[in-house]
């Protein structure tokens, strides 16, 4: 049995739908997904069934923007609540900083005479946490530009013209909200970050687990990331990372995580679960 627990949809910056990507799963014999939107967990709902009607196990999950020490990292949680309070509270005001550095992008290009609306990226997006692609797309569907890429290379891409620097949280923080959520925490792709020194600071913070086999790792990059696993006692993630055909092709499909590693994932939830609630009743008991 196999997993690919780091995917995208349309409630971000994918092009397949929840539907689309887990037919997709079920034709590379996944036996159990995820899907981690970027600051959003809107989608999951749509996911859980979709994953139903194929057999196919659903893994909760999201993929916060953070920093440490000034270096941008994104940080996967699983097994959150999709009910819980904080969380949701925290997330929607990410979300709300996103759809904000939208108009800034689109301010921008107005200055450069491009006549784009905010409105016109926000129907293309048609979710709660819109990005950079989006833009792009509707500069391409209205004609201002003829790609994608020539959209990131002429006006997107950092320190180009329509160029916003983006909120993130601190990664100690987003640790918190993920766990605090009931949910693991678990540092994605380390090997496109060089977050190597980031990891004793982020273990000392409660993280989980670390993203060792992703599209993007080599075998050697994997393997040492499978040692730091090791070193620091950390769970072992890996996914994909697909986005549908927004980044040329679908790369659901190219990870296959053994589902032992999906095992440990889910008693790390379990446990964190249980020690909440004995945490809680034990509170409940001194009133
Ligand atoms: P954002 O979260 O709004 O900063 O957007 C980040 C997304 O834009 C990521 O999914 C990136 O893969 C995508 N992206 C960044 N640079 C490029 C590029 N040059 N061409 C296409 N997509 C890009
Ligand atoms: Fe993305
Ligand atoms: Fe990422
Ligand atoms: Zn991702």
């Amino acid at each position: 049995m196999v997993a690919d627990l780091h995917l995208h949809t349309n409630f971000s910056d994918g092009t397949y739908t929840p539907e689309e990507l887990v037919s997709h799963g079920k034709r590379h014999g996944l036996s159990a997904m995820s899907l981690t939107d970027h600051d959003t967990v809107e989608g999951c709902a749509r996911m859980a069934v979709a994953c139903q009607g194929e057999n196919i196990e659903f893994i909760p999950g999201t993929e916060l923007t953070a920093e440490f020490n000034g270096t941008e990292l994104h940080l996967l949680g699983y097994i959150v609540d999709l009910d819980n309070e904080k969380f949701l509270t925290e997330v929607a005001r990410f979300q709300g900083v996103r759809q904000e550095r939208i108009r800034e992008m689109v301010a921008r290009l107005n200055k450069l005479n491009i006549p784009l609306s905010a409105d016109a990226v926000f129907a293309i997006a048609n979710c709660r946490s819109p990005g950079r692609p989006h833009v792009a797309r509707a500069l391409v569907q209205a004609g201002f530009c003829g790609s994608l890429d020539e959209a990131f290379e002429r006006f997107l891409k950092m320190h180009r013209p329509a160029w916003v620097p983006k909120f993130k949280m601190s990664a100690l923080d987003a640790i918190q909200l993920i766990q605090q959520a009931g949910g693991v925490a678990v540092m994605a792709h380390p090997g496109l970050n060089r977050s190597d020194e980031m990891i004793p600071g982020m273990v000392a913070g409660g993280l989980d687990g670390i993203e060792c086999f992703h599209s993007k790792h080599s075998t050697s990059t994997a393997q040492h990331y499978l040692e730091m696993a090791d070193t620091y006692h950390l769970l072992v993630t890996g996914g994909s990372d697909c986005h549908g055909m927004n980044k040329g092709k679908p790369l659901i499909g190219s990870i296959k995580l053994p589902y032992q590693h999906v095992e440990r994932l889910k008693e790390r939830a379990a446990a964190r679960r249980a020690r909440s609630a004995t945490l809680s009743s034990t509170a409940g008991t001194r009133d």
